[in-house]
């Protein structure tokens, strides 16, 4: 039984990391007038309130989104910045948004997103959140779902794989599904967030990624852990085809983190 709930996350600073990654691809992508297709394998709620109990009880939304939002970590003008504008004038000044939201409000008429999400609750939060977005929503496993849909149509576009990894043998067995998705679908953006353990747990995973996609993009920043026993010192992510311009987008917000 599943137990992780982003809730208690959301907004971390592995989430800034992730979703202003995520955002500058979606603005990327979207530049060019041709459909696309968004697809994620661990979806989440899609929306969050940084002022529900769960969120204030960690605090971490005070040390990543808050911070970044009071002192302009992004500029107005970042893709990041402009979506989440967009949810608070939406949703209200307290509302956060999941990933897929990031993707909803980036998406045009004729993108198509499928999403999945195997916690019962997360997924019907996500429902009532992504409702109005059109989202196929897979009450599934989101490594089956995402193989089930590749290639997909549109055939451009960009699959998030942002596990929990709650189930330790995922950092095993990615890398055999990230393959089978790239041999399935080659010209597909491919985005997997990994945490950076002290234990070094992530790092066989990276070795062995790195292997098979040399011309991936694998970036990183290094943060405090978000309290005393958390393991976490830091965010991840390997792009396989990293759109033009990501590592320069990816050095700038290297940079936001190192004078954070
Ligand atoms: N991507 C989201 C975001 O950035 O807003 C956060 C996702 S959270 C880290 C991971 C989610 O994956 C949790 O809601 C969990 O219930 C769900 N989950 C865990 N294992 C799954 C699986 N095998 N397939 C689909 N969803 C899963």
């Amino acid at each position: 039984m599943l137990s992780y709930q982003h809730i208690y996350h959301a907004g971390n600073l592995a989430d800034v990391h992730k979703h202003a990654l995520l955002a500058w691809m979606l603005d990327y992508l979207t530049r060019k007038d041709k459909p696309l297709s968004y697809i994620e394998t661990h979806a989440g709620r899609g929306l969050y309130r940084l002022d529900a109990t769960e969120a204030l009880k960690t605090g971490e939304a005070a040390q990543g989104i808050e911070r970044a939002t009071d002192e302009g970590w992004f500029a107005a003008t970042h893709p990041y910045s402009r979506l989440l504008s967009q949810v608070t004038g939406l949703y209200g000044d307290t509302a956060y948004p999941g990933s897929p939201m990031l993707a909803a409000l980036a998406l045009r008429p004729g993108d198509k997103m499928n999403l999945a999400e195997l916690h019962p609750r997360e997924r019907a939060a996500l429902e009532a959140a992504m409702g109005p977005y059109g989202a196929h929503i897979h009450a599934r496993d989101g490594f089956a779902m995402a193989l089930a849909v590749v290639p997909p149509t549109p055939r451009r576009g960009l699959m998030l794989i942002d596990p929990s990894y709650e189930v330790k043998t995922d950092y095993d067995t990615i890398p055999g599904f990230i393959d089978k998705v790239t041999r399935k679908w080659n010209v597909g953006i491919v985005a997997l967030w990994y945490p950076i353990l002290g234990s070094g747990a992530h790092e066989p995973m990276l070795r062995t990624l790195q292997q098979a996609h040399p011309e991936a993009l694998r970036h990183e920043v290094a943060f405090v852990p978000a309290g005393d026993g958390h393991g976490m010192s830091g965010s991840g992510m390997f792009v396989v085809n990293p759109p033009f311009g990501l590592e320069a987008e990816a050095a700038a917000i290297g940079c936001v983190f190192d004078h954070a």
